[in-house]
């Protein structure tokens, strides 16, 4: 089936892990089934929206490689909200209510104190012409709620739940729209799912009483609902819901060298039965991608495991890759040399120093500085230098090990570890090799 899928944020603040994840698995479907992704943008609560959180989405999602085939906006959408409504009013699927919100918040505390769900007691439908236009004449405008069918159950196969089903009763008509014209969620996005010819929707679980009452609505206008699915929620690594999470997005990440591939690699496996692996070739984790295999318990989210994936998409990565991000003058051998020391792309620099100097060097005992002394001496320059001197002064001295290699290390990048020597020292170049061992040597 090809599906058409959408991301739909609120721009009330920047994408964080949580929806970055929904953003990139509702792309994956659609890019695995040949089908279109659309970022919807629900702009609608014009108080809380924000022209540059539209900006920040969409660079974000760009960055990710998570690219929108056609984008919405529900503030350009509002008469299609009004007509569906009309429509829907005119049906009889949408009263009038005029509660406040204490008086609401009463009726809840109320029925809790019972031991009851707070389901709303659709107080407002026994209200007759005149109570209405008492109400009104005092001043207290209606709000609207949408009037569920009681008749059948709601019923779904859910893509990650399986069979989901709700008894109507048991769900709150829900406030479609705000006292002052304004719209809440829940009507304009079935309007748009309709319109826009959506095919699947996957969301958070936080969703699936939502979709129950979508469903109503779907039906109400006539329209085929979508496959929705599920997934469970992203918690913390102590398992529970976590506020450092809710605020955890791409400018963090950029900031902390992860790649974008390790995030996409990441998230598009964790919480489902495949492991979780450093793959970048995007085809693959599309290939591998399946809604049956995603899990009902909550996805852990673990720094650690996304610092070891990006560790090993850093060193698995082609200097085409990554040539526009390097210091000046490090050429393929050189990411190479330095490649295995990283785990993150902006730690090059560190390493490349090595090559280009000025290096600190240690002080050296006096039968090293006679060993570095003899090193200078048999110095010679081919192809692969650091071989050539290691094995000529293996014979020369009889050093071998750590005695052997050390010290040259230590004279020649002033480290005592780092990138392989015999990559390095080609690109630290004879010259400059020259210079290094004889001022080590004193
Ligand atoms: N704007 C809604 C949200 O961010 C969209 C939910 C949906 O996917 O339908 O929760």
């Amino acid at each position: 089936m090809i599906s058409t899928t959408r991301f739909a944020p609120s721009p009330t603040g920047r994408l964080h892990v949580g929806n970055i994840r929904t953003a990139l698995h509702n792309w994956m479907l659609a890019q695995k089934s040949g089908g279109q992704f659309i970022l919807r943008i629900d702009d609608t609560d014009a108080a809380r929206s924000k022209e540059e959180y539209v900006d920040a989405i969409r660079e974000d999602l760009a960055w990710l490689g998570i690219t929108a085939d056609r984008e919405e906006r529900q503030s350009e959408r509002l008469d299609r909200y009004e007509a569906a409504f009309n429509a829907l009013r005119d049906a009889g699927r949408i009263y009038r209510a005029y509660e406040t919100q204490q008086e609401l918040e009463l009726k809840r505390k109320v029925l809790l104190g019972r031991g009851l769900p707070p389901i709303y007691d659709r107080g407002a439908l026994d209200l007759t012409d005149a109570d209405r236009a008492a109400k009104e004449a005092e001043g207290v405008q209606p709000h609207w709620r949408f009037k569920l069918d009681h008749g059948e159950p709601i019923q779904w196969e859910d893509g990650v739940r399986g069979t989901a089903k709700f008894d109507p009763a048991q769900l709150s008509d829900p406030v479609i729209r705000r006292a002052d014209g304004s719209w809440l969620y829940m009507l304009p996005s079935t309007v748009d799912d309709v319109d826009m010819g959506v095919t699947q929707v996957l969301r958070g679980e936080d969703h699936v009483s939502n979709t129950a009452v979508q469903i109503q609505m779907f039906t109400a206008m006539d329209a085929a609902p979508p496959s929705f699915a599920h997934e469970a929620l992203l918690v913390g690594k102590e398992g529970k819901l976590s506020k450092r999470l809710g605020s955890l997005g791409c400018d963090a990440f950029r900031e902390r060298g992860i790649e974008p591939e390790a995030i996409i690699a990441l998230l598009s496996r964790l919480g489902t039965s495949k492991p979780v692996e450093p793959i970048a070739d995007r085809q693959v984790l599309l290939d591998t991608f399946d809604l049956s295999t995603f899990g009902r318990a909550p996805a852990k989210f673990d720094d650690a495991d996304l610092e070891r994936i990006n560790t090993a998409i850093v060193h698995a990565m082609p200097f085409d890759a990554v040539k526009d991000r390097l210091p000046e003058g490090i050429d393929e051998a050189g990411w190479h040399a330095v490649q295995p020391n990283i785990s993150t792309v902006g730690e090059v620099g560190e390493w490349w120093r090595l090559v280009t100097g000025p290096i600190e060097q240690p002080e050296f005992s006096e039968e090293d500085r006679a060993y570095l002394t003899e090193a200078a001496q048999t110095l010679t320059w081919s192809d692969d230098p650091w071989n050539a001197l290691t094995s000529a002064l293996k014979d020369k001295t009889g050093r071998k090990g750590k005695g052997l290699f050390l010290p040259l290390r230590q004279a020649l990048t002033g480290m005592n570890h780092g990138p392989d020597m015999g990559e390095l020292l080609p690109l630290i170049g004879e010259n400059e090799a020259r210079v290094r061992l004889a001022r080590a040597a004193g």
